[in-house]
């Protein structure tokens, strides 16, 4: 029976909805006009469509679409967000705080900026991975600009409590950037409550085209303003130049119309494969689900396998699962999960480590598939591993190089 491999990474990207491809096609060639050309009906018609993707994805996140600025993915929003409040800004102050556990997107800005005479606070995080809203406030300092907190992990689901840092960031007048990329489309996620000033997400994670994403920036209270990362023809109100990608900007539209009308009867049925999954994973011995005991998004299982081999074990799920090994963007270094390692593993837990995350074409029979393959997997490479079978004989005590 040749069967690919069960997908289950659907937090690094999520295939096209069909109904979102329909939606494109006629933009490659038919309807091929450039948005911003004023002169005639190509331009109009394109810039139509622009206007009406815009409507949807600002309403997916309670926006208005003046808030909503259409970039090249969530990388690019990112670093418009960040560069571009630390350039307008950088007069007034060079502090910005972050988190440990943030998507590279967001650390490798910050460390970038670092070069160019910023500070950065990177806190912390608790085993479930979540900050401490004190130390958050206690970290915010006169010469703060921003505070840059994801909603939800893309390693490990966890999200932050972004109420109470909002609450922090408004008493104290600093902006508050979140990254939520893996939020939006999986829970409600409105600007409004609680108020955000910039957001981050992209098309590819909500069943759209790779390529397109947006940034939300705040227009009323406060109005936020940003330097542009690319200057050009001004388009974007002069925040991201460059001809728009109308077909990818309209898929986007599409697919934000059906996450905010699927989410509601989707997200429960994943959730309930997710946790009969992790009811039978979490059955074996010496497994551990990360981020289990907090609040975490329904798509997503971060399993950590103790006296096991982490290279082994990917090898030898690697040709029947299509999962990854801590962040997809990690995966080709050899450095542990630098989000497992705040939540305090071990170099050797966290290498040991692997996400499973679904969508919404995840079935049962996948699920079932998924846990067979894994325990088998897992069975086979503990066979063979020199800590397994000291751990077996009861001849590992608590050793801290093993702790949690
Ligand atoms: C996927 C992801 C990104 C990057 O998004 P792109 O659109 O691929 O650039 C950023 N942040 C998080 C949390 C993500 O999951």
């Amino acid at each position: 029976m040749p069967e690919g491999p069960v997908y289950l990474d659907y937090h690094a990207t999520t295939p096209c909805d069909p109904a979102v491809l329909e939606a494109m096609l006629p933009w490659f060639s038919m309807d091929f006009g450039n948005a911003s050309s004023r002169q005639h009906a190509f331009g109009w018609k394109a810039a139509e469509a622009v206007k009406r993707a815009r409507e949807q994805v600002a309403s997916l996140v309670d926006a208005s679409p003046d808030e909503i600025i259409f970039t090249s993915g969530a990388t690019e929003s990112v670093n418009l967000a960040v560069k571009g409040a630390a350039e307008m800004l950088g007069q007034k102050g060079r502090h910005i705080i972050t988190v440990q556990t943030e998507h590279s997107a967001v650390l490798d800005t910050c460390t970038r900026l670092e070069r160019s005479g910023f500070e950065v606070t990177r806190l912390g995080v608790d085993e479930q991975g979540a900050i401490n809203s004190d130390e958050l406030a206690a970290s915010i300092r006169a010469d703060t600009i921003l505070v840059a907190v994801m909603m939800a992990n893309n390693e490990t689901g966890v999200m932050q409590d972004v109420s109470a840092i909002s609450a922090i960031t408004r008493a104290k007048g600093v902006w508050f950037f979140t990254d939520a990329t893996q939020a939006v489309g999986k829970i409600p996620v409105s600007v409004q409550s609680p108020d955000v000033d910039l957001m981050a997400f992209s098309a590819h994670k909500i069943y759209g085209p790779k390529g397109t994403g947006a940034l939300y920036i705040r227009r009323r209270d406060p109005r936020v303003r940003l330097m542009p990362l690319i200057d050009g023809g001004g388009h974007e109100r002069g925040l991201r130049s460059g001809t728009l990608n109308v077909p990818g900007i309209v898929g986007f539209g599409e697919a934000a119309r059906l996450a905010a009308r699927r989410l509601p009867t989707d997200m429960p049925l994943i959730e309930s494969l997710r946790d009969r999954f992790e009811a039978s994973v979490g059955a074996l011995e010496e497994v551990y689900i990360n981020g289990r005991g907090g609040n975490r998004l329904p798509t997503v299982s971060n399993i950590s396998f103790r006296y096991t081999e982490g290279q082994a074990l990917l090898a030898a799920v690697t040709k029947k699962l299509a999962v990854s090994a801590g962040s997809a963007c990690a995966s080709e270094s050899l450095e542990p999960s630098h989000v497992l390692t705040a939540m305090g593993l071990g170099r050797d837990l966290a290498f040991a480590s692997l996400r499973f995350s679904l969508g919404r074409l995840t079935t049962p029979e996948d699920m079932d598939r998924a846990y067979r393959i894994l325990s088998e997997s897992l069975a086979s490479v503990r066979k063979g591993s020199p800590s397994w079978d000291l751990y077996k004989k009861g001849l590992l005590g608590e050793a801290p190089e093993w702790s949690l």
